[in-house]
């Protein structure tokens, strides 16, 4: 099944646990079932869901469990948010700009900011988000720290943005700042990416 049209109802699915704090999977799979036969397709571990709660491996079974009973009957959306950056990137196999974008995952961060957290990580935006290594995830994170940090300090006015930013540059006919090379347009998610291909090698696939 291929979700041509974003319609329906959807349900954003809770995530039960028993006494011990275990998962009641078999509470969950009557909600599942439930939502099903009236018609609902699926959310686990979505805003509802429990996730920050849950370990990895608990997320993923959830997952795992909602798409088999849903298979070609509704469709399913999983939830990758998570408390953890690391793992909402981890569980996550779109590319990393949208991922950065995605409001769900990680709040605050738009098109424009997400291309100067990707210039300074030297990252190409259309990494996969969950084959990234750990050492270029400690370059986004601090990235995305020290990107944000500075946007606030001036007051988000490009003008007094440091002399290394993407961000002065950022547009047609645009010069990368460390390499002099041309900055480079790219449309990722409906959205305009701009980034230096010399410089943002990391992660291309
Ligand atoms: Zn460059």
């Amino acid at each position: 099944m291929k979700l041509e049209r974003f319609e329906g109802c959807w349900t954003a699915l809770v995530t039960p646990f028993n006494r011990k704090g275990e998962i009641d999977f078999e509470g969950m799979e009557k909600n599942i079932l439930f939502q099903m036969e009236n018609g609902a397709n699926l959310i686990p571990t979505g805003t509802t869901g429990e996730s920050p709660t849950l370990d990895w491996r608990e997320h993923d079974r959830v997952i795992t469990k909602t798409a088999k009973l849903a298979k070609g009957k509704v469709f399913v959306m999983a939830g990758t948010g998570s408390n953890s950056t690391k793992e909402a990137m981890r569980g996550t196999r779109s590319n990393i700009k949208s991922a950065l974008m995605s409001q769900e995952r990680i709040a605050g961060i738009g098109n424009i900011y997400s291309d100067e957290i990707l210039f300074q990580a030297r990252l190409y935006p259309k990494a996969k988000a969950n084959q990234l290594n750990d050492r270029i995830l400690e370059r986004l994170f601090t990235g995305i720290n020290e990107v944000l940090n500075t946007a606030i300090e001036s007051q988000a006015d490009p003008g007094k943005l440091p002399r290394h930013y993407l961000i002065p540059q950022r547009g047609k006919g645009g010069k990368c700042p460390v390499c002099n090379g041309e900055i480079t347009a790219m449309k990722i998610s409906g959205r305009t990416a701009y980034f230096c291909p010399t410089c943002q090698s990391n992660g291309t696939v």
